[in-house]
């Protein structure tokens, strides 16, 4: 298998060397040339498999440069070693009806970007020796909260990397901000950015495509890489879950084999999502994507419109702030596959994006979209609603994000008296957005956010997990702030660039 950028397929690289590289020269994203599909009979082999080895096969279908044995090793460092509950690192849980809860939240960070994010900086590793490359990896991170802080923690101290993490200022909660700002490890670095995420993103992506300082870096032995979801070694093993949540449910004797299944995903940069698809197009019974945002509706709006994409909009800082974008980075990749392929017109729409900060998809690829995605969109107010239902009727406690999902999922329903058995990714604890939960629940958030943990832990009678518990005796060792502007100046800084 090899992979392609979506804005010139000309070139083809090794999945070894798309990991390493991250973005496309060109600034499109490394994609697989094609989309594998399972074989008769393999649904059921992955079904008498433990996650790791689900994990080994199913990235095996993309990563033909590794062995097995090298995947099966990546894994299990990655979900095998004390980091996520054994065996289990993704369960399902049956919420109500026809709706599934996949708990993607129980690795060191208590969001779903550790289970990318704990088996990336092992897949880098390997990738560096196979291609040969001896400099130090810098990876640079923009984040809207979660990321950065699981990114982190996977390449903490990991040898032959170094890590550098950017936030937007206001723009995430304050145990979100701790968990960056406390981070412990001597290859890491944090820093706040004055603007949105948006803003962090773009900063970070011109250093990427910034040649002169790339070879600034050369000199004092070190290139930059990205831990983003534009990184296709943080996609494939996201499609590890849904595989592995669909063989659960015919292991449970929830569904039987070949039966439809939705998914439903909380959508910010689009990789979760993406993920599902990819797992759909290798012939997992996916029915029905449904892309779940809170305000800023931009993909609501793009499902529903037809395929018109219009960043051109107010942009709101929300209770579920890992999903407050205007620009989906991995819609590209979307977009290269629903038009065939075509690299030349995905590079025109994302030429658009830049100067218009919108386009229009069409033909056959504006049908396509709307025929496997619906699209739904929660408020704040909505968003707080559902928390309060769902503990109150299923003594669930769930997150903003979460919470997203479960009401454009209700609206789905109501919609359209769908019943197929769905699953609905659950992205994060809900102790890591203690002081939105809280208020959810009617309660008044302790003016201190981390004291609040105590609270929610005696409100609701359910516990802290031990890392977000252990913030409360965290001390901040990173509090940089900087202007966009500034971002080369404090890469090199941080890094050490001469
Ligand atoms: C990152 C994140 C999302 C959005 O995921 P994308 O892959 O960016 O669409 C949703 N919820 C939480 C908690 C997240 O951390």
């Amino acid at each position: 298998m090899k992979f392609v950028s979506t804005r010139d397929n000309s070139k083809k690289v090794s999945a070894a060397e798309a990991i390493v590289a991250g973005l496309a020269p060109d600034g499109g994203l490394f994609t697989p040339e094609y989309i594998p599909a399972f074989e008769e009979g393999k649904i059921k082999e992955l079904c008498r498999m433990g996650y790791e080895e689900r994990a080994a096969e199913i990235m095996g279908m993309y990563l033909t440069d590794f062995t097995k044995d090298e995947l099966l090793d990546c894994a299990a460092k990655a979900y095998g070693s004390g980091r996520f509950p054994k065996g289990e690192p993704a369960p399902v849980k049956k919420l109500k009806d026809n709706a599934y809860i996949l708990e993607l939240w129980h690795g060191p960070t208590c969001a779903f970007k550790d289970m990318a994010l704990q088996i990336l900086p092992h897949l880098l590793t390997a990738s560096l020796k196979k291609v040969g490359e001896k400099k130090t990896v810098c990876i640079l991170v923009a984040t809207s909260g979660d990321t950065g802080k699981a990114a982190l923690e996977g390449f903490r101290d990991v040898a032959g990397t170094k890590i550098l993490v950017f936030y937007p200022n206001n723009g995430v909660s304050a145990v979100q901000k701790l968990q960056m700002t406390s981070q412990k490890g001597e290859n890491v670095g944090v820093c706040a950015i004055n603007g949105n995420f948006d803003d962090a993103q773009t900063a970070v992506k011109n250093i990427f495509s910034d040649r002169a300082f790339a070879e600034k870096a050369a000199k004092s032995n070190i290139f930059f890489s990205s831990a983003n979801s534009i990184n296709w070694g943080r996609l494939v093993p996201q499609i590890v879950y849904y595989v592995s949540a669909y063989c659960d449910l015919i292991n449970s004797g929830e569904i039987t084999e070949g039966e439809e299944i939705n998914v439903t995903v909380p959508t910010g940069n689009f990789g979760n999502i993406l993920a599902a698809y990819f797992a759909k197009k290798m012939r997992i019974p996916i029915k029905t994507l449904i892309c779940a945002s809170n305000s800023n509706n931009v993909l609501t709006d793009f499902f529903n419109k037809d395929g018109y994409y219009n960043a051109d909009r107010k942009f709101f800082t929300t209770i579920s702030p890992s999903m407050d974008i205007l620009i989906s980075s991995n819609l590209e990749r979307l977009l290269y596959y629903i038009n065939d392929c075509d690299d030349r017109k995905t590079a025109g729409l994302m030429q658009k994006l830049k100067t218009d900060r919108s386009y229009k998809i069409e033909g056959d690829a504006a049908k396509a979209v709307s025929k496997e995605f619906f699209a739904g969109c929660l408020n704040d107010a909505d968003t707080k609603k559902v928390i309060n239902n769902l503990f109150c009727e299923s003594k669930y406690l769930c997150d903003t994000h979460t919470a997203v999902a479960v009401g454009v999922y209700e609206d789905y329903v109501k919609n359209t008296g769908d019943a197929t058995k769905t699953i609905i990714a659950s992205t994060a604890n809900p102790y890591k957005f203690v002081a939105s939960v809280l208020d959810a629940l009617g309660e008044k958030a302790a003016d201190n956010e981390i004291e609040a943990i105590d609270k929610l832990e005696q409100v609701t009678g359910t516990k802290a997990p031990a890392p977000i518990a252990a913030l409360k005796e965290a001390k901040e060792r990173f509090d940089g702030v900087c202007n966009r502007e500034d971002i080369l100046a404090v890469t090199e800084r941080m890094m050490g660039i001469k």
